[in-house]
């Protein structure tokens, strides 16, 4: 990939963006090379926030936890995107790394996960092996530093182990080196296989590149990897629902029902204080839409009024996120409290229910 971003000329997004993805007509974003894989395009920002809720609730940290399934879900689509005989030569040392590594963190650019520049590599395929990277402005220093492991573990067909340190604010140093991972963690923490399911929800296409129309409100920063929403302000970014379901399952197999009440309760003081545009969608058409251009499922059923929501989304992508949005967009719009009853069913339907308390 070169310097130059390869943009639509209506809509303003990359090629890469809507070219190796999907927007299903069920409100999921896929990989086209491996519908297996999906995606959703979030608001970013609150992510670590989150995670920093979670620690000082539970009083420990999680870290790797969160390293560790970013970096499986990375190793996944990452071993689908680079063809096997690539990374064959790679593997025997006949074909420098370098290249393939620059066009990796182009990807990662793409997503919205900050820049990456890659500073010294060695590959001769023995234990001295080592990658040293820089990160500016990630997303999350965690997730970001988990994918770079989870390519170069794809790449490599091996284990890494990874560490860093921060150089200033928003810049960080990664260091990996070639080392299995400590045998704890090796085992836990499974994603559940994604299940495509027909929906029959249409998105306005772009004319230009065939991607979903209301893309064009958002703007990518490629030098720096930052994707901005141009109407609110907030960064979003391209990422697998799978691995931060997998940390709050993860955390809630060690910890109990709280962490799910953690995750949403800080969702919903984010949305209620204004934070995810969802709030300013007019009506349940515009809603199923922002839903379904995030990839988060597919609206079939929403009833609001002053006293009770109720709605059902299909294929729910990060249910507990999904239930902290609502109610707190819901607590927005009103002027309310709210009370929360929520589930989801065998087949992955989120049926949330909220009756306002004042
Ligand atoms: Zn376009």
């Amino acid at each position: 990939m070169a310097e130059e971003m390869d943009t639509c000329h209506v809509c303003g997004v990359p090629r890469f963006i809507t070219g190796e993805h999907l927007w299903l007509d069920n409100g999921d974003i896929v990989q086209a090379r491996d519908q297996a894989n999906r995606l959703v395009f979030m608001e970013c920002e609150n992510i670590e926030p989150v995670f920093r809720l979670i620690e000082r609730t539970i009083g420990f940290p999680i870290e790797r936890i969160v390293i560790t399934a970013m970096r499986r879900a990375v190793r996944s689509y990452i071993t689908h995107l680079i063809p096997q005989e690539v990374k064959e030569k790679i593997r025997k040392s006949e074909l420098d790394p370098v290249p393939l590594a620059r066009s990796l963190t182009d990807v990662a650019r793409y997503f919205g996960y900050g820049r990456i520049e890659i500073l010294d590599v060695r590959n001769q395929g023995d234990p001295e092996d080592y990658l040293i990277a820089d990160l500016y402005r990630p997303f999350s220093v965690s997730m970001v530093a988990a994918t770079l492991q989870g390519a170069v573990e794809a790449v490599m067909g091996s284990e890494r182990r990874m560490s860093y340190i921060q150089l200033f604010p928003g810049a960080y140093r990664v260091t990996m080196v070639n080392a299995p991972h400590p045998e704890e963690l090796k085992g836990r923490m499974l994603m559940q296989p994604y299940l495509h399911r027909d929906g029959g929800l249409e998105l306005e296409r772009c004319e230009g590149c065939g991607g979903p129309a209301g893309l064009s409100k958002y703007r990518w920063d490629f030098q720096e990897g930052i994707i901005t929403d141009t109407v609110f302000g907030r960064r979003m970014t391209l990422i697998g629902p799978a691995e931060l379901e997998v940390v709050f399952d993860e955390l809630e197999a060690e910890l109990g029902e709280s962490v799910s009440r953690v995750v949403i309760e800080a969702q919903r003081r984010f949305t209620r204080n204004g934070f995810f545009n969802l709030s300013e969608a007019a009506s349940a058409e515009e809603f199923r839409t922002q839903l379904a251009l995030r990839g988060m499922g597919n609206l079939e059923d929403i009833s609001v009024d002053r006293n009770r929501l109720t709605m059902k989304l299909r294929n729910a992508a990060l249910p507990l996120f999904v239930v902290g949005i609502m109610q707190g967009v819901y607590e927005r719009v009103l002027d309310r409290d709210s009370t929360l009853e929520w589930e989801v069913t065998r087949d992955s339907d989120l049926i949330i229910e909220l009756r306002a308390t004042r």
